[in-house]
């Protein structure tokens, strides 16, 4: 991924961003033993960068762009999609609600 200056790019592509997105808040598991659920906290993710096509496909409902929280990845992409640690992009939203 290729990023210009502190100009961010496309969370699904590599186009420049037009928009940002604040994410809605979800709980992970940040702890020494993931197994222990105290130690889950509310993660405030960075904001959502998308370009034009991308925030309008995701408006639409056509994309959606999911997290990987592997420490080695930490970023967006598309939902459902393998991430660089090989682990899929995961939904965002609150809790299991669905
Ligand atoms: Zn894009
Ligand atoms: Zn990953």
């Amino acid at each position: 991924m290729t990023s210009r200056g502190s100009e961010p790019s496309c969370v699904l592509c590599d186009q420049s961003a037009t928009e940002t997105t604040e994410p809605s808040r979800r709980t992970l598991a940040r702890g020494l033993d993931p197994s222990d659920s105290s130690y889950s906290v509310t993660v405030i993710l960075p904001n959502i960068a998308l370009c034009a096509e991308h925030a309008f496909d995701v408006r639409q409902g056509e994309r959606l762009v999911g997290w990987c929280d592997n420490p080695r990845c930490r970023t967006y992409g598309e939902l459902g999609e393998p991430s660089p640690c090989g682990g899929p992009y995961e939904k965002l939203g609150p809790g299991k609600r669905s």
